[in-house]
């Protein structure tokens, strides 16, 4: 059995893939025992949410079912989309695709349209001024180089409507009464009201993207200060991001088990809440250096 299947999940996520290169079996572990948010990470997501709405237009929408929650997705990136060529830039886009016979989806932080190009930013938030450790920036820039990935796939058409439609079944997905309800309040006509009729106009508006650069960007950002600590730019290397994904798919494929950290990076144990609990890896080591 594949460890999507074997962990009850749909797709991979791309911060998935990220997070195998901080620790696979910490990756693991989280899905296996639920992940625990962290007063820290919560501050992130917070700080996210607010950047979110002084760019885009805010998408008030109740769901109750999987097509209602699909339904919304691409809704707000739709939106999300139209922001982009309107005002430049914008945040919060989804983006699918398919990785050696895996869905793969992310969310990319904010898409700037500049000088005819589409660039990608990724926004991390930390508790510190200090600037990231070399292996989160690797997490980072890993993230990063796979959403241009998928979106150029996307938007080059090596990854299809029709493959998408297939995937996640939209053609016979119908919103619910209630759902419907919202979004006759919001004027979406009726014809439109059908997952399978935003599918159409998601992939429009992303195949006829501009060209994607190859420069992508990251920005730290102090959570509680707000002030932007540093921005890196990097060039995006193909040789690079295919390798990294053959690599994780073994994981995927169950053609070998969740690594742990290697002795090298024992340190992140000290971090991770499995650690001496459910994963006991170097935790002899570390009574032995007490
Ligand atoms: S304790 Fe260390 S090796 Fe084990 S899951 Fe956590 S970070 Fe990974």
């Amino acid at each position: 059995m594949d460890n999507l299947k074997r962990l009850k999940k749909q797709s991979i996520r791309a911060t998935d893939i990220a997070s195998q290169y901080w620790c696979e079996r910490q990756m693991e572990l989280n899905y296996l025992y639920g992940k625990e948010t962290t007063a820290e990470q919560k501050k992130g997501s917070d700080v996210h949410k607010e950047m979110e709405e002084k760019t885009n237009v805010p998408v008030v929408l109740m769901t109750k079912s999987y097509a209602d929650f699909m339904y919304k997705i691409l809704y707000t990136s739709v939106l999300a989309l139209e922001t982009l060529l309107k005002n430049k830039r914008s945040r919060e886009i989804q983006v699918y695709g398919m990785i050696d016979g895996f869905p793969v989806v992310g969310k990319m932080d904010m898409l700037e349209l500049r000088d005819g190009e589409i660039f990608i930013w990724e926004d991390k938030t930390k508790a510190n001024d200090n600037l990231p450790t070399e292996p989160q920036l690797l997490t980072h820039k890993i993230q990063v180089m796979l959403y241009r990935k998928l979106l150029d796939d996307i938007r080059s058409g090596k990854y299809p409507r029709e493959q998408f439609r297939k995937i996640y079944g939209t053609a016979t997905l119908i919103v619910t009464p209630e759902f419907a309800r919202q979004l006759d309040a919001l004027g979406i006509e009726k014809k439109m009201q059908s997952v399978d009729a935003l599918v159409d106009t998601y992939f429009d508006g992303m195949t006829s993207l501009a060209a994607i650069s190859e420069t992508l960007h990251i920005r730290y950002i102090n959570q509680f200060t707000g002030k932007e600590i540093k921005v890196y730019r990097f060039q995006y290397d193909r040789q690079s991001i295919e390798s990294s994904l053959e690599f994780v798919l073994k994981y995927w494929k169950g053609e070998r088990e969740s690594l742990p950290v290697p002795e090298t990076e024992k340190w992140k144990c000290n971090y991770c809440v499995f650690f001496g609990n459910r994963c006991k890896v170097w935790w002899a080591q570390k009574q032995l250096n007490l």
